[in-house]
Formats: C-alpha cells, sequence, structure tokens
C-alpha cells in the first residue's frame, strides 16, 4: 500500500490541507452545511489568498484579482503527478488529474468551467490549457503545436472580447475546445466550436463599454495614411486625437483596469469616396426604421459570420487528422439575472439550465459506477430534477422555443403579445412558469410581475423575462437583397460569408431561427460533454469593484445560488462525504491502532481501522481499493485522535 504514495510529494504528515478547521479546503467536509457556513469559508479562504477549494473533484477559484504567486514552474512541478490531498487545492491539481486520467486511463476528459461575468473562466481555462502544455513532452514538433493552440486564445479574443462595465476583457461568445491528444498524451491539435457571439455590439454598446477589442488594435496598427483617410474630420476638430493616441497605444488585452477609455468616437461613420458605389447596396427606398434596421442587421451579419469564419479558418490550422484521447475544455456564460432580461439571457440561461442538468445526471452516475467499481452498496438519493424546466423550454412541440419559433413562422401581423399570450395559456398551469395570469389563479402575493413579461423558475433563481425583441431576434432575417449585395462584392472573402445571396440558389426557405440554431449546437455540445469524464471549475467573483482583497458576501451567497453550489456539495456527499485510497488514508491513521502501531507493515486495511476505533459501522464503507467515510464528522473525530497522540 505504500507504493500507493505519489513519489514527489511532500510528506503526508502535518495538516492536510483539505482538513483545515477554520476553512476547510474540501466544502464536502464542511459541518453544518449552511450557505452561510460556506460563504464565511469562502472567504476566509479569500483572506489567506486561498482561492481555490474544492467540492469533491469540482474546484471552486475566487477571482483574486491580482496577480498571486499561484502559476510559476515551481507550482506546476509541485501539482504534476502529486496526490489530490497531500497539496492545497489548485486548479493546476484538477487539470493534472484529467490529464492523467486521460493518458493513463485513456479517458477523455472535459473540463467544463461556469461563473458570471468577470469570475475568471477565461483565465480559468488558459491557465488549463498551460499547465498541460507544461506537462506533456517537449518535442519540437509538440512544441509547434502547443504554441498554435495557445496562440489561438488572442486571436479569438482579439475578434470576441470587448470590455464591458463587469469585465474589461469580456468574453462576448460561448467557446468549447476540444484539445486532441495521441495515445502517449501528447497534443496534436485542436478543434473550438463558438457559441452565441453578441453581435449586437457591433452597432451599440451602452455607456462606458466598447467595442470588440480588434478595432482599436487595427487603429493601434494602421498607418497615419489609413488613420487620416477613414476618420471623420470631426475627430481631429473634437480634441480626441490623443485619446486615440492613447488606445492605439494600448495592447490588448487585458486592458489596465483603471482605464476607462471610451470608444473613439467615428468608429462605424466612415467616408464613402465614391457615392456611386452605394447604389448597388441602396437599391430600395425603405422607410427610416426598416432603413436602420437593414443596416444594422447586415452589420451584425458581416461580422458575425466572418468570427464563424474565423474560427474555422483556426481549426484547419491547428485541427489534426488523427485523434486518439480528446480534452474538451468549455468556458461559457454563466447564468444571468439582470434588471431587464431579454431573449440574449433566456438562451443564456437555457443552456446553463442544460449544463446543471449535466452536471447533475453525471455526477450522480459518476457517484454510482464508482461505489460499483469499488463493491459497495449504493442507495439512491433524492435530488431536484431540472429535466422539468429544461424540457419547459425545449420540448419540440410545446417548449417555449417551439412555440417562439411557431409565432415566426406565422404569417400575417405577429407580435410578442399574441406569443406571450399562447405562453400564458399553454403553460398557465406549468409548476416552473409565471404569468400575470397564473398568478392570479394560483393567488400569488408577489405580484410584481411587469407587463409584457413572463417568469421562469430556474434551478438558480426566478427570473423575469421582457418579451420585447424576441421575435426579431429569434427571426434574426437579413433582407434578401443585402445577402445579394454583400455576394456580388469584389472582396472575396466578404462574398463568399453571404452564399445565399447567389441568386442561382434563391431559397423560399426560412433559414433556421437563432433558438432553433442555439438548441440544436447545445444539445451536440451536451452530447459531447457526456461522453467524457466531467471535470468543474467554478468561478466566483468576490467584488462588483475588481479590487484585490475585497470579499462582498452578498454577491458571493448570489453566485453559491447560480452556481447551484448547495446541491453540489449535497450530490457530492449523497453516499459518502469522504473518500481516500488505502495507502494515503492508512499512513496517515496508521498510529490510531495500538495493536499495529507501531509495527505495521502496510497491511491489514480493516483491523488498522477497526480494531483502534469505535465507529458505528455504517460510518464506514471498505471498498476494493478506497476507504469511504459518511460524514465529515467522522473524519474529523479522526483527525482529533491524531493530533492528540
Ligand atoms: P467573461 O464572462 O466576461 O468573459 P470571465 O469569467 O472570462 O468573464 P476573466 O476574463 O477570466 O473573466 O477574468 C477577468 C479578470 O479577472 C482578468 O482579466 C484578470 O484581471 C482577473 N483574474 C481572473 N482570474 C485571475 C487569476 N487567477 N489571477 C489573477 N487575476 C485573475
Ligand atoms: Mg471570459
Amino acid at each position: 500500500a505504500v507504493s500507493q504514495l505519489p513519489r514527489s510529494c511532500p510528506a503526508m504528515e502535518g495538516t492536510t490541507p483539505l482538513l483545515d478547521a477554520e476553512a476547510v479546503g474540501d466544502l464536502v467536509l464542511l459541518d453544518p452545511l449552511t450557505e452561510e457556513s460556506l460563504v464565511q469559508t469562502l472567504q476566509e479562504r479569500f483572506r489567506r489568498h486561498d482561492i481555490y477549494t474544492y467540492i469533491g473533484n469540482v474546484v471552486i477559484s475566487v477571482n483574486p484579482y491580482q496577480s498571486l504567486p499561484l502559476y510559476t514552474p515551481e507550482k506546476v512541478e509541485e501539482y504534476h503527478n502529486c496526490s489530490f490531498f497531500a497539496v492545497k487545492p489548485h486548479i493546476f491539481a484538477i487539470a493534472d488529474d484529467a490529464y492523467r486520467s486521460l493518458r493513463d486511463r485513456d479517458r477523455d476528459q472535459c473540463i467544463l468551467i461556469t461563473g458570471e461575468s468577470g469570475a475568471g473562466k477565461t483565465e480559468a481555462s488558459k491557465l488549463v490549457m498551460s499547465f498541460v502544455a507544461a506537462v506533456s513532452s517537449k518535442g519540437e514538433e509538440v512544441n509547434k503545436v502547443k504554441e498554435q493552440l495557445l496562440q489561438s486564445n488572442p486571436v479569438l479574443e482579439a475578434f470576441g472580447n470587448a470590455k464591458t462595465v463587469r469585465n474589461d476583457n469580456s468574453s462576448r461568445f460561448g467557446k468549447y475546445m476540444d484539445i486532441e491528444f495521441d495515445f502517449k498524451g501528447e497534443p496534436l491539435g485542436g478543434v473550438i466550436s463558438n457559441y452565441l457571439l453578441e453581435k449586437s455590439r457591433i452597432v451599440r454598446h451602452v455607456k462606458g463599454e466598447r467595442n470588440f477589442h480588434i478595432f482599436y488594435q487595427l487603429l493601434a496598427g494602421a498607418s497615419p495614411e489609413l488613420l487620416r483617410r477613414s476618420r471623420p474630420r470631426s475627430v481631429g476638430g473634437l480634441g480626441v486625437e490623443q485619446e486615440l493616441g492613447g488606445a492605439m497605444a494600448e495592447v490588448l488585452p487585458p486592458l489596465p483596469s483603471t482605464r476607462t477609455t471610451e470608444a473613439p468616437p467615428g468608429l462605424q461613420a466612415l467616408r464613402i469616396p465614391e457615392p456611386g458605389e452605394l447604389q448597388l447596396p441602396a437599391p430600395a427606398p425603405l422607410p427610416s426604421p426598416q432603413g436602420y434596421y437593414g443596416r444594422d442587421a447586415l452589420a451584425k451579419n458581416i461580422y458575425s459570420r466572418l468570427f464563424d469564419w474565423l474560427v474555422h479558418r483556426i481549426n484547419t490550422s491547428i485541427q489534426s487528422d488523427e485523434q486518439r484521447k480528446v480534452m474538451g475544455v468549455l468556458d461559457i456564460y454563466g447564468f444571468e439575472i439582470f434588471q431587464d432580461n431579454s431573449f440574449e439571457q433566456f438562451i443564456i440561461n437555457y443552456c446553463n439550465e442544460k449544463l446543471q442538468q449535466i452536471f447533475i445526471l453525471m455526477t450522480l452516475k459518476e457517484e454510482q459506477e464508482e461505489y460499483v467499481r469499488e463493491g459497495i452498496q449504493w442507495t439512491p438519493v433524492e435530488f431536484f430534477d431540472n429535466s422539468i424546466i429544461c424540457n419547459l423550454i425545449e420540448n419540440s412541440t410545446s417548449g417555449i422555443l417551439a412555440m417562439l419559433d411557431e409565432e415566426c413562422l406565422r404569417p400575417g401581423v405577429v407580435n410578442e403579445d399574441t406569443f406571450l399570450n399562447k405562453l400564458n395559456q399553454l403553460l398557465a398551469t406549468h409548476k416552473h412558469y409565471e404569468s400575470k395570469e397564473t398568478q392570479n389563479a394560483r393567488r400569488v402575493t408577489d405580484t410584481s410581475l411587469p407587463p409584457r413579461c413572463f417568469r421562469i423558475h430556474h434551478y438558480a433563481g426566478k427570473v423575469t423575462y421582457n418579451v420585447t425583441g424576441f421575435i426579431e431576434k429569434n427571426n434574426d432575417l437579413l433582407f434578401r437583397d443585402l445577402s445579394q449585395a454583400m455576394w456580388a462584392a469584389r472582396h472575396a472573402l466578404l462574398r463568399s460569408l453571404f452564399p445565399e445571396g447567389d441568386p442561382q440558389k434563391v431559397s423560399l426557405k426560412l433559414p433556421p431561427t437563432a433558438g432553433f440554431q442555439f438548441k440544436s449546437s447545445v444539445a451536440l455540445l451536451m452530447k459531447n460533454l457526456y461522453s467524457k469524464n466531467p471535470n468543474y471549475i467554478r468561478c466566483i467573483k468576490p467584488n462588483d469593484t475588481k479590487s484585490a482583497m475585497v470579499f462582498t458576501p452578498e454577491l458571493v451567497l448570489a453566485q453559491v445560488r447560480y452556481l447551484g453550489l448547495m446541491e453540489n456539495v449535497r450530490v457530492r456527499r449523497a453516499g459518502y462525504a469522504f473518500r481516500q485510497l488505502y495507502g494515503p488514508f492508512l499512513q496517515r491513521y496508521k498510529m490510531l491502532n495500538p495493536r499495529t502501531w507501531p509495527r505495521w507493515d502496510g497491511g491489514d486495511r480493516y483491523g488498522v481501522l477497526l480494531a483502534g476505533l469505535a465507529f458505528p459501522a455504517e460510518e464506514l464503507a471498505f471498498g476494493h481499493t478506497k476507504i469511504f467515510i459518511r460524514s465529515p464528522r467522522t473524519l474529523f473525530d479522526l483527525e482529533q485522535q491524531r493530533q492528540e497522540r
């Protein structure tokens, strides 16, 4: 059993980092378990710069908003091939565990990173990638592959990230990347999938935010001549030269958080040297609302198709022909509850609902499989199953997305009110749906539902959605003559982005709606994730001011709820709160048994505990390779007895 001890780890003596009495490193050991004690533990750990905490093999990461010496080559070495229990909780420990399981046990892995904007998801995904790059082999070919994989990040961030109120380098798209390995565990390449780029940012953004980084970077690199030609004359007159110069000097990302650079004016205002060139794209006279709509739709379409093209282009250069093993990394927007929630939040929260579903299914499945593997009796446990909410949204006949599609297809006057009425009628009795009508019928006392809104009871809380814009956003239509104008462009890339503009291929079929497309890509993603061994990183933003060392408990509590952490802990300790391989466990507690101590030879795994300790039988279970302990208290008792020796 002693040989199971990992080679390069610090001795198993002293306190294990997980069993720290004031601030447990694994929340599964939290006793009592309440929202309050959970948040307090995170706060105490954060204060000590212990920004990582486990729930079993899930890692919670609290954004430190400062650079901590946690990611040095020495740290990489420390966590590489180290025992999970012997070292402090760390994102590298999860990455190492996943990588080893992929390499040595041939199990495809996925790393699911969630959390709200600014919580540190993208940084976490990059840390995982660099760790894997650092610990896999260093041959010349392999290094080239690694370099390419890592270098895809700045390119995608340039086009897909922007400064927002919440985050100076906010990802405005969801990203899933499969890193492909050969049988020896050396990276071969990768494939990236992107989800739901926030294309509306192209035409407008709120005050204090900016457009996508790429525009500022282009300006930064442009020649004075190009700048002079493309900038409206008024810019100089307004004295913004300097500000623009400042923006140019910046190398993004990340922006220093103290800067509040506004978007340089005139980004959208281009001078057209030959007005005649407008003839083609502007053939039909339109009343101004449609004109604006058409213009915006065109700009959004060009940009989002360009983004898709870019992802595709990166894939063609990093994708490998052969692949043996895969590690998927998902960096996707977390649950959103804003003051005003629209179609985008609805879609994002639907995605999170699906991720929560897969989390519960996979965790329970994994627990169950481990118990079977270890030969331990499994008693099923009751949990909140959120498939009822997923179904409410995605059911192909009666789901909200299907009803929205139906409204979008209906000829004649369609508007959001008819859509809302229909929902209210058909979902009147649904437990997770709320409208004015259902409120009246159920005599709900809180009737604070604003007009044109419906409310969904998500696993993470109630969210009120305003239906305004749902139909237009779901339809996402581009006037046909605009596609045709783009297809007729001399610019080869632009032309290739609008294949439907080819007059030879005019189709009367409507393109799939945004909701339908999203639902399909989420279904594909879920299938992909479900085939892999999951690893979770839950990111938390400690404050709203991007400050180091500030921890606002109310904010964290809200995220603890959105992330479903309490449920997470409950699922994890459904059967047994704690489990460990016999080797390290017996090493630690061998002195508690007078019969075998000090001459214990590493054998007699049961005797060590049973003879020396008085525990109720149901507290312990002996698996084939691991010992299982039902409640955290028992473990702490053991720990205490050990300290008293
Ligand atoms: P969004 O959903 O808006 O894309 P995000 O969750 O991806 O947000 P990040 O961009 O990863 O958030 O992190 C926001 C900022 O927080 C980073 O630019 C960095 O300044 C800081 N940060 C995040 N993680 C760490 C870390 N581990 N150490 C130091 N700073 C960090
Ligand atoms: Mg991000």
